[in-house]
């Protein structure tokens, strides 16, 4: 069997219960090396083989899985936070339905999450964004047309870019070009749940300048939006003026508002 598994955002612990029980068991486990935490590999039993995918090709990758698996062997592919954002193992997947191989995926934490961890904030706060953006800037990697940074800035949704530390001047101009003011929240969240994590708060006009001050080139998210402010409406859900299937309105409950509140 060869499992596809999330090693979540950085720290070694952060991987799910069910990867680490795979990941001992594994006789070969292929990581994705410029990202995934080697401590992690710790976790593998003795005479485990393992190879980083960070100097292999997806045709080397299949061509190290697929024998093994032919085997009986458990392999793992380790990817980091979650395979599915940006993990590019579909293509994996794919070549091996033309073995006729089974595979399952174990999903990680993404990295997205761990850096809403690191600024201890919520992505979706009423009457702020209900909508989390995930996207990147244009690379090697094209981006489809009306997907492009400019067009996601006009909703004003929550954003978490991935993979544009290395391109934050034009970032941040095409976050200006969508609507974004110089002076709206952003923050960059630097190798989110490692040892070394970094958190700088700064504004949609000083990303560039912030991380250029602070040595930032990757592995870092950029997050921009309201959520990253103090205005924000408290849910319905714990509101005790609502009911739900599971409690009664009683709006003698009621507290004016969470202390953090502040109103524009
Ligand atoms: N599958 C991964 C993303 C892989 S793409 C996930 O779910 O997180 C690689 C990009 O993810 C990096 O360029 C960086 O933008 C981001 N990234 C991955 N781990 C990170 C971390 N711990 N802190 C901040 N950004 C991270």
């Amino acid at each position: 069997m060869i499992y596809f598994i999330g090693a979540g955002p950085g720290a070694a612990d952060l991987i799910t219960v069910r990867g680490k029980e795979l990941l001992e068991k594994a006789d070969l486990i292929i990581y994705a090396g410029s990202l995934v935490n080697p401590a992690l590999l710790q976790y593998a039993k003795p005479g485990c083989k393992i190879m980083n995918s960070a100097v292999m090709t997806l045709e080397e990758v299949i061509a190290a899985m697929v024998p093994a698996a032919q085997r009986g062997e458990l392999v793992v592919r380790l990817h980091t936070g979650d395979p599915s954002v940006y993990g590019a193992h579909r293509e994996q997947m794919d070549m091996l339905n033309s073995y006729n191989l089974d595979y399952e995926i174990v999903p990680g934490v993404s990295s997205f999450c761990a850096a809403a961890a690191a600024l201890k904030a919520e992505y979706t706060l009423p009457d702020v964004s209900q909508s989390v953006i995930i996207t990147r800037m244009e690379g090697r990697t094209g981006v489809p047309p009306k997907q492009k940074i400019v067009d996601y800035a006009k909703h004003h949704a929550t954003m978490v870019i991935f993979l544009s530390a290395g391109m934050l001047e034009k970032l941040q101009k095409e976050l200006m070009a969508g609507g974004y003011k110089a002076d709206e929240p952003a923050a960059i969240v630097y190798k989110a749940s490692w040892p070394d994590q970094r958190v700088f708060r700064c504004t949609v006009g000083t990303i560039a300048e912030t991380a250029a001050k602070n040595n930032i080139h990757n592995l870092a998210l950029i997050t921009v939006g309201g959520f990253l402010g103090s205005a924000y409406e408290r849910s319905e859900l714990y509101n005790p003026t609502f009911e739900t299937g599971f409690r009664k309105a009683d709006a003698s409950k009621l507290q004016v508002k969470p202390e953090t509140k502040e109103t524009e």
